[in-house]
This record gives C-alpha cells, sequence and structure tokens, in this order.
C-alpha cells in the first residue's frame, strides 16, 4: 500500500494556500503529504469531524507526521480587528487540543503546530 510522510490540515483560506505549499516544500516534503483544506484547520476537530479525516490519512497512508496549520485574520475564528498576537493567542488552544487528541490515539504521531502570517511568514509553534 502506498504511505506517505504527513498529513497537513490547514484552512481553506485562498491567500495562505501558495505561502503553505512553499512552507512545506521548504521542509522537502514536496509530493510527500496528504492535504486537508478546511475552515478554521483544526478548529472544533473532533465535534466537526476533522479528527476523522486526519485518521484516514493515518489509516490509508502510514502518516509519521501531522501538520495544523492557522493563520492571521481567518474568517472562521473572526478575529481579524484583534492585534494578530492575540488573534494567535485566541487559536492556539484548539491547536493544542487536536494535538493532544491525535497524541493520546497515536503516541507515535509526531504532531507540528504552525502559524501563518498574511506576509507569507510561517512561525512554528511545536
Ligand atoms: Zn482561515
Amino acid at each position: 500500500m502506498a504511505s506517505c510522510q504527513a498529513c497537513v490540515l490547514t484552512c481553506m483560506d485562498f491567500r495562505i494556500q501558495t505561502a503553505v505549499a512553499n512552507w512545506l516544500r521548504d521542509k522537502g516534503l514536496l509530493g510527500q503529504y496528504d492535504y486537508l483544506s478546511l475552515p478554521g484547520a483544526s478548529r472544533n476537530f473532533l465535534e466537526e469531524g476533522k479528527i476523522n479525516l486526519v485518521e484516514d490519512s493515518y489509516r490509508l497512508h502510514q502518516i509519521k507526521e501531522v501538520y495544523l496549520i492557522h493563520h492571521e485574520d481567518c474568517g472562521a475564528y473572526n478575529l481579524g480587528d484583534l492585534p494578530v498576537a492575540e488573534q494567535l493567542a485566541r487559536q492556539r488552544p484548539d491547536m493544542e487540543a487536536a494535538a493532544r487528541i491525535l497524541k493520546e490515539r497515536h503516541p507515535e504521531l509526531k504532531v507540528h503546530l504552525a502559524f501563518l502570517y498574511l506576509d507569507g511568514r510561517v512561525v512554528e509553534l511545536a
């Protein structure tokens, strides 16, 4: 069965797609990841069934890593009026909750958290 290195869960927002793809390419992951692009990335990870999509990737492609990528001015969070540091602070608990759930179910998975600024910078949080 085919396998790949990672599963990426990021927001569907068109403004971030090029920067996300470039960042993943720079990590050497080009062609090595399943890609999930949904509103708010890991927001409501359990409630919206996003966990099931990541687990499909795990089951089908034996992924080793998961990248959860959130971003500035995310419409799913509607925090655009706040300073970007505050936007990140409000999104981060959702990212950490999703990471915790994944690690509980699959302790061997590496889970990376990243935040993308609309100027294209990506900061890895964990
Ligand atoms: Zn978004």
